[in-house]
């Protein structure tokens, strides 16, 4: 008997009739944005998940990133960013519709603060939107103007609280007096410098934007935004490794000293802890992608700290000037640049520091910085200030399948168990604090290197 086929879920709001929308990798719940917002207003869903787009993927070939999703404009869509529709339509994947013209040459560019690249503009609507693409429009919401009304990116507001946008949203709102003496110091501008909202001080820069500017002249690094220096070798820069120290303005900063800090756990050292720099870490892409595959099939995909090695040749991470070191012992150079490898020798450094392999010849992770910390033992080294310094990982790491265990160690051949992807050592009488173990190069990716220092 044939099975007849499932009814298409229907819209939630309860006089609607049309059938759920079925687009993207998840399930909705409403035909459209309209009902789905009808429903918030009517307190049908106490939310929508936020931002939108988050179910649907770009639609370029390979690219598995969310749309992106103009929220002044509530217009989803097709690609992640403008990078992504122009390589779209330039790979035959996607025909632009006569009205949308060429590109916008000559047109818009992002509005976050030094970004220089025009702004999206889908090809299939032609709509054009703030941003050059889902990230920046994400990182200029997380800072907006304290003036009303005024969507731009305010000073620093991550680390300073409220604050304008600039010098002209200050006066127009009367925080700032308007015959202020200072001006701008980007050479070029005549506007008068922006005043500290709670301190009053004056700060160097008309606004966010010429602080940012200012900041890429000097320091070279050219579109990336809240980004200090870059290193990458080669030219290419599609094949290579990139690392990034972000500035302190930088959206994701607060979030990973949140972590770093509060799940230290551990005693501190006397004097306390402190982050020095945090680097953003992209490996070749030949490794991203087997991980994001791997990713893909055995899923459970923890945030977790890696503390390792570092040769005593390498001075990378302390003064960072030149590019990672090259010597095959320096452990830290080696994931900067190629990702985790069982073949490197990790678990060497935990045979170093007395750990024994407890869970045998695997990658080692925790979710307690503090623990991790004691796998750094050799990464210390002591700057010119004589500050001890040391770095550690943030990883996205793979478990698939964990095999929970309060045992201290496991028999080699249970590392891990048949029919298991990873061993998870739980907390208990022998462990005092949680390690994830696994045992393939593809199931760990380097996200960032925080340095920071002992007291
Ligand atoms: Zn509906
Ligand atoms: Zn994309
Ligand atoms: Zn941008
Ligand atoms: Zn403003
Ligand atoms: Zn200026
Ligand atoms: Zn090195």
């Amino acid at each position: 008997m044939a099975v007849p086929a499932a009814p298409s879920r229907l819209c939630g709001i309860p006089e609607c009739t049309r059938p759920c929308h079925d687009g993207g990798t998840v399930v909705h719940d409403f035909c459209g944005r309209t009902h789905a917002e009808e429903a918030v207003s009517r307190g049908i869903r106490p939310s929508l998940r936020r931002p939108h787009g988050n179910c649907h993927e770009c639609k370029l070939d390979g690219c598995s990133l969310p749309v992106y999703f103009d929220s002044a404009k509530k217009h989803v869509h097709d690609f992640c960013s403008r990078s992504h529709a122009d390589k779209a339509i330039a790979d035959g994947q996607w025909t632009r519709s006569t009205s949308a013209g060429n590109t916008n040459a000559g047109g818009s560019t992002c509005k976050l603060p030094g970004c220089h690249l025009g702004v999206f503009i889908d090809p299939a609507t032609s709509l054009e939107s703030d941003y050059c693409s889902k990230s920046h429009r994400a990182q200029a919401n997380t800072r907006e103007c304290l003036r009303k009304g005024c969507t731009s990116t305010a000073w620093l507001a991550n680390i300073e609280g409220p604050q304008y946008c600039s010098s002209r949203c200050a006066i127009d709102d009367g925080g700032q007096k308007a015959g202020s003496s200072r001006s701008c110091k980007l050479a070029g501008c005549s506007e008068v410098a922006l005043y500290h909202h709670q301190t009053g001080n004056a700060l160097d820069y008309c606004g966010e934007d010429h602080r940012v500017r200012n900041e890429q002249q000097t320091l070279g690094t050219n579109g990336d935004t809240y980004v200090e220096r870059i290193f990458h070798r080669g030219t290419t820069g599609t094949t290579d490794f990139k690392l990034c120290v972000l500035s302190k303005a930088h959206p994701h900063y607060p979030s990973l000293i949140d972590q770093f800090v509060n799940k230290w756990v551990k005693p501190e050292p006397v004097g306390g802890i402190s982050v020095e720099k945090i680097l953003t870490v992209e490996v070749p892409a030949d490794v991203r992608r087997k991980t994001k595959t791997y990713e893909k099939t055995v899923g459970n995909v923890r945030r977790r700290f890696h503390g390792t090695s570092c040769s005593t040749k390498c001075n990378f991470f302390v003064d960072l000037r030149g590019n990672p070191c090259s010597d095959k012992g320096c452990k830290v150079c080696s994931i900067c640049t190629h990702g985790f490898t069982l073949q490197g020798n990790v678990g060497g450094t935990a045979r170093r520091t007395n750990f024994g392999l407890r869970y045998g010849e695997g990658l080692y992770f925790s979710s307690v910085s503090g623990k991790a910390n004691d796998y750094a033992d050799f990464s210390e080294k002591t700057d010119s200030n004589g500050r001890r310094l040391r770095c550690m990982f943030v990883a996205n790491v793979a478990a698939g399948k964990a095999f929970k265990t309060h045992e201290t160690s496991l028999q080699q051949n249970e590392c891990p168990p048949a029919g298991y992807d990873s061993v998870v050592g739980e907390v208990g009488q022998g462990l005092n604090y949680d390690e994830l173990v696994v045992y393939k190069d593809e199931a760990a990716l380097p996200t960032h290197l925080i340095v920071y220092s002992r007291h």
